[in-house]
């Protein structure tokens, strides 16, 4: 097998989650004081709209935000705390450059918003490692969603044989790219990041 595309997943992949963990009281906080709802107004509204919580038993609070139209006001707290706190997997520039050694291309896939993922690629510059990103935004779906992947596959040209998906989510970073053809890598901790050229 040759692998030609390194397609990253990025939370909890290239980037801690943490700095969600961190954010997400003071974010809740933010949204009920803008629509004047209380803890059981906000999780009645939390369901209504379809949002479900996470492994960690959290709403995403950009899926919130977006679907509330505080996108704005979530982005103030967010990229101000981009700016300060560390996130970044000591892992991923090493990887990156062994790849770009090899000549092959990076790309990063992600059920984040382009805005967001740009916030963090801009702070540690990691554009110059990258081919391309591929977002929630492009797709119009998550990682779960098959059209994700076909999409992914039409708008980059892609032979799905020829690439490896890299994450830490075994349905949406294996199962459901498997499924589609892709090779796949679960990382369980960030210095796995440093095997996936041993897939080859
Ligand atoms: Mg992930």
């Amino acid at each position: 097998m040759d692998i030609k595309v390194y397609l990253f997943d990025f939370d909890d992949t290239i980037i801690s989650t943490k700095i969600y963990a961190e954010l997400y009281q003071p974010l809740l906080k933010m949204v009920k004081s803008k629509l004047k709802l209380t803890n059981s107004q906000l999780k009645q509204k939390a369901e209504d709209l379809g949002l479900k919580k996470n492994k960690f038993d959290r709403w995403d609070t950009g899926d919130l935000c977006r679907e509330l139209n505080l996108l704005e006001e979530y982005y103030q707290v967010l990229e101000k705390q981009i700016k300060v706190m560390p996130v970044l997997h000591d892992t991923v520039i090493n990887t990156f450059k062994k790849i770009k050694a090899k000549k092959r291309k990076i790309a990063i896939v992600s059920n984040s918003m382009r805005r967001t993922v740009n916030a963090y690629l801009h702070k540690y510059e990691l554009v110059q490692y990258l081919d391309f990103t591929f977002t929630r935004d492009d797709a119009q779906c998550k990682k779960r969603d098959d059209p994700f992947w076909q999409k992914l596959i039409k708008k980059q040209k892609l032979n799905p044989r020829e690439c490896l998906v890299i994450g830490d989510d075994p349905e949406q970073d294996v199962i459901v790219p498997k499924k589609l053809g892709f090779n796949t890598f679960l990382i369980k901790q960030p210095q796995d990041l440093l095997n996936v050229l041993t897939v080859d």
